[in-house]
């Protein structure tokens, strides 16, 4: 609870600061009072460069926490368009949005422009893979996940080790998510906590398994903490395992240890090369294409139809699954190879792989 100062208390102070340290610093006056930030910190978060890849629901608050604490530049990267089943979560968007069709990181440059002028926001529209990572988080102090696939979380790790900036892992699925820091060579990385060269086999995702707002947003909020204490210097960061449950009331920590055969840890960026990466092809003349993911080597298709089901039309046979959803539809193989019907368009149909079967 605050306690009241006086009424002329409160309007000498704020001619104090408005006079003494200008409209800036006002601004964020109740975080400068919070003694791990001071004025000196205030400074230094205004001196930040904070990239946010992906800007769903923890990307939205991340961005939002970020902007309106004055961190000098924030980079938003995200690829998709909104769509109506975003709003419940996704805190920058609108409706007026989706009616002018804005892809999601410039609805967000523009909604945080207007929080904050003072800092510089920048939205790109692009589809981060490892051909592009490295230029688009070249320059920053903090790197925060707020991806819904493990792929390139795998190319975050592989570019923050590299180029040694720190990223703040973070993910969310129905009431529960985790967190962990990443601080390059000093702390465990996130290919050391995830076992053998990312994962084998699909993941859920919130399209298959849903999401509740308060689960994205709890670990955002965990995030955002991270990624200030990260531009600060503080020594208080958080390099376990957090696991959350809103749901069933949990906070769980883990340790984390770096794994003496992780490649990344030891210097090779094997998702940085593409080795792993999702390949999409366009299917000439046929308006389809070929997505292809070696980490999906082996589909289970009764499992994958089990996820689907509540979505959509399935139908499998030992070959292949077929999958239709409004006007989408795919076909996948066993090999985890799918085609993606009724579109050229390859970041798209990459969106769609990953939204319905997982990378
Ligand atoms: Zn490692």
């Amino acid at each position: 609870m605050c306690s009241h100062p006086g009424r002329q208390t409160v309007q000498r102070w704020r001619r104090h600061i408005i006079k003494g340290m200008g409209y800036t610093l006002n601004r964020y006056s109740r975080q400068t009072i919070f003694p791990e930030i001071g004025l000196e910190g205030q400074k230094k978060l205004g001196r930040g460069f904070a990239v946010i890849i992906g800007c769903g629901a923890l990307g939205t608050i991340i961005a939002s926490a970020l902007v309106r604490a004055g961190v000098g530049k924030v980079r938003i990267i995200d690829r998709d368009f909104i769509e109506y089943h975003n709003l419940q979560r996704q805190v920058l968007f609108d409706e007026e949005d989706i009616k002018n069709n804005l892809p999601k990181a410039v609805a967000a440059e523009k909604r945080l422009k207007k929080v904050n002028s003072e800092v510089e926001v920048e939205g790109i529209v692009s589809d981060v893979n490892y051909t592009n990572i490295e230029r688009l988080v070249r320059g920053a102090n903090v790197i925060l996940d707020g991806l819904d696939n493990f792929e390139t979380r795998l190319l975050i790790n592989d570019a923050s080790l590299k180029l040694n900036i720190p990223w703040v892992y973070g993910g969310a699925i129905a009431s529960s998510g985790m967190t962990m820091t990443i601080i390059p060579h000093q702390t465990a990385c996130w290919h050391c906590m995830v076992t053998g060269s990312g994962k084998s086999g699909p993941t859920l995702t919130c399209d298959t398994a849903g999401v509740i707002s308060p689960a994205p947003w709890t670990v955002a909020a965990l995030q955002s903490a991270e990624a200030m204490k990260i531009l600060l210097g503080s020594r208080k960061i958080n390099p376990d395992l957090l696991v959350i449950d809103v749901w069933e009331n949990k906070f769980q920590s883990f340790k984390t240890n770096p794994q003496s055969d992780c490649p990344a840890c030891h210097g090779k960026y094997e998702f940085l090369e593409g080795k792993f990466s999702t390949r999409t092809t366009s299917l000439c003349g046929q308006n389809s294409v070929q997505v292809l993911n070696s980490a999906n080597y082996y589909l289970s298709f009764e499992e994958l139809a089990g996820r689907l089901k509540p979505l959509g039309e399935v139908t499998y046979n030992q070959f292949m699954l077929q999958f239709k959803v409004d006007s989408q539809e795919m076909v996948v193989f066993p090999d985890g190879r799918a085609i993606i019907k009724n579109t050229n368009d390859e970041a798209y149909a990459k969106g769609i792989y990953s939204k319905y079967i997982g990378t």
